[in-house]
């Protein structure tokens, strides 16, 4: 599952099994749930 470090943006890959939630880059414990949305595709009609 894909995360997103709100101070330095950098794409975090964490286990959800481990609790530890920190970016690898800057140390910052607070991540975001990164949202696929390009992935559906949806037609308009
Ligand atoms: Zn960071």
């Amino acid at each position: 599952m894909g995360y997103v470090c709100v101070s330095c943006e950098e794409e975090v890959e964490i286990n959800p099994v481990e609790d530890k939630i920190i970016c690898p880059s800057c140390s910052h414990r607070v991540l975001l749930k990164e949202r696929p949305e390009q992935d559906k595709t949806v037609k308009a009609v």
